[in-house]
Parts: C-alpha cells; sequence; structure tokens
C-alpha cells in the first residue's frame, strides 16, 4: 500500500506534470515548424592545415516565434523519439544540397564540401540512399562534396543494414564522417568494416586536451589510428591556437572550432564575393 501510495504521489507530481504540458507543447510547435519555414541552416567553416576552408558543417537552427532561436539540442531528441527527424532531416538535406549546387557554379566555391549530420532513425528509414540521390539529382548538387555524419550509434544493432545504405550512397561519391568518435559504447572492430572516409574527434576530448593527460591520449591514439587506417581525421571544438598547434604537431590537418569561425548563415562565411 505504501508503495501504491508513492507511485499515485509520483504520478501526480504538479512539476512533473509542468514538464509534460511543457513538452507536448513544444511537441505541437515543432509539428508546425516545417509547414511555417522556420527552420534555418547555419554553417560552420572546415580548414585545413594552411588555415584554408575546405567545407563547412550544416547546422540546424529552429527560429521559434516565441522563443526565438531553439538550439537543436532541445528538440532533436523529441523530434527522434516521433520521428519528425524524418522530414526535418530531409529539409536539412535538400537545403545543404541547394547550397552545393550554387557553389557548385563558381570555381571560387566549386571544391567546398558539406557536412550533414543524418540522425539514424533517419538513417535507418527504408529508402534514405534513394532519398540522398534524389536530392542530389533534383537540385544538381555534386555528390562528391556532400559528407554525410553519422555516430557511432547507427551501427549497434543493423549494421550490416547500415553498411549496405553507405556502400549505395559510396558508389556515387558521397562521403561519410563518424561524428562524435570515441564517446560511443561499440567495439572498434567495426571501423574496419564500414566503408568510412573521416573520423571526427569528439569536442569533449579537443576541451580537454592540454589540461587532462587522458583526453590527449585518446586524441593522439585517434590521429594514429586514423592514419593506419587510411582515415581523414577531423578535430571539432577547437577554440584555442594552442589546441590547433597541438593538433597539428600530432598529424591532425583539419579542423573546426570556434578558433576558426562560428556556426552562422551562408553570408557570415569568410567567401570571396
Ligand atoms: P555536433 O554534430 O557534434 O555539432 C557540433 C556542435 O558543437 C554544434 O552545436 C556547434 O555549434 C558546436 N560547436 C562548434 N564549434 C565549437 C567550439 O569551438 N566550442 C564549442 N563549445 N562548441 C562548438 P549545435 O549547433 O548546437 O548542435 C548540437 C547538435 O545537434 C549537433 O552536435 C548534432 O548532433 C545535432 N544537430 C545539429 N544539426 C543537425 C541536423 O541537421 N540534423 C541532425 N540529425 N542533428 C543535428
Ligand atoms: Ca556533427
Ligand atoms: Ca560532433
Ligand atoms: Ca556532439
Amino acid at each position: 500500500a505504501k508503495e501504491a501510495g508513492r507511485d499515485t504521489l509520483r504520478f501526480f507530481d504538479p512539476a512533473m506534470q509542468a514538464q509534460l504540458q511543457q513538452r507536448a507543447r513544444l511537441e505541437a510547435d515543432l509539428r508546425q515548424a516545417l509547414p511555417r519555414g522556420e527552420f534555418r541552416l547555419h554553417y560552420q567553416p572546415q580548414v585545413g592545415g594552411d588555415g584554408r576552408m575546405t567545407g563547412v558543417e550544416a547546422l540546424l537552427r529552429w527560429a521559434h516565434p516565441a522563443h526565438g532561436m531553439v538550439s537543436p539540442g532541445d528538440f532533436i531528441p523529441l523530434a527522434e523519439e516521433n520521428r519528425l527527424i524524418v522530414p526535418i532531416g530531409g529539409w536539412v538535406l535538400e537545403t545543404a544540397c541547394r547550397q552545393l549546387a550554387a557553389w557548385a557554379a563558381d570555381p571560387a566555391t566549386a571544391e567546398l564540401t558539406i557536412s550533414v549530420n543524418v540522425s539514424p532513425v533517419q538513417f535507418r528509414e527504408a529508402g534514405f540512399a534513394e532519398q540522398v540521390l534524389a536530392t542530389l539529382a533534383r537540385t544538381g548538387a555534386p555528390p562528391t562534396r556532400l559528407k554525410l555524419e553519422v555516430t557511432e550509434s547507427l551501427f549497434v544493432d543493423d549494421r550490416d543494414e547500415a553498411r549496405k545504405t553507405m556502400l549505395c550512397l559510396k558508389e556515387h561519391g558521397v562521403t561519410f564522417s563518424l561524428d562524435d568518435f570515441g564517446t560511443g559504447y561499440s567495439s572498434l572492430s567495426y571501423l574496419k568494416r564500414l566503408p568510412l572516409d573521416q573520423l571526427k574527434i569528439d569536442q569533449s576530448f579537443v576541451r580537454d586536451l592540454l589540461e587532462d593527460e587522458a583526453s590527449a591520449a585518446i586524441v593522439a591514439s585517434t590521429i594514429a589510428l586514423s592514419e593506419s587506417l587510411q582515415l581523414e581525421v577531423i578535430a571539432e571544438g577547437v577554440e584555442t591556437e594552442a589546441q590547433r598547434a597541438w593538433l597539428m604537431a600530432q598529424g591532425c590537418q583539419a579542423f573546426q572550432g570556434y578558433f576558426f569561425g562560428r556556426p552562422g548563415p551562408v553570408e557570415s562565411l569568410p567567401l570571396q564575393a
């Protein structure tokens, strides 16, 4: 009886009820966001060893009519739960491909790549590869300039399915980056089985690498691992010159972070007019 009483109390907890209500409101707003045109894509520079921009990562922003800019960390988990991430992710892909097609028309920007984050929910949707190929064809974006960022969680269950989808897209020139590398729980054995092109060192390791020996060791090992597996490696979350110099000395040749540029609308990118 005591147990049941506690459960009942917990169920009618006003704080929890308020939280549920807030969540329901966010979900209702999220459903309207796409038809109302409230999403934006921001772009953050990725630079090479010589400091020149080689491409960008596309980062989703939600311009909420009442709350202003809502960050993806606040709505993507919900969008994954209710599968709204599928149409939202389709919009991201379409918008990024339109940008790629515009850049392709100018020799000054034709080589730039766009890295697009793909949720596992979106990636596992039937016909994902076909959808990407159709978007590339429709927009006229060069497939070799599109990089898809996937996370380790994608490979936990249906590794063979994921591999098939990747191979199909790779055949057309699309490349793959493994995002947040080192933060997942999966073993390293999948690395040799998957057709990846790039490892992306997670920003949590980059942030601490000058203060914390374990982070430094993880970053150094990741750079060495990518070399021996013949994968590109990029460090994200680079905020200081000291971090850049340390990474360069370890052999890292690609960087992304506030030190080089914050995410912003396409007009904010350092492109020649
Ligand atoms: P992520 O893919 O790991 O993206 C990197 C995050 O770090 C971005 O946060 C970026 O703004 C931030 N960042 C970049 N440079 C620095 C730096 O030097 N220091 C620090 N402290 N942070 C830096 P953002 O834009 O808030 O995105 C958060 C997450 O939301 C992303 O993490 C990604 O997982 C997800 N996300 C963003 N856009 C999309 C999208 O279009 N589709 C999907 N499925 N997920 C997305
Ligand atoms: Ca990413
Ligand atoms: Ca990341
Ligand atoms: Ca992250």
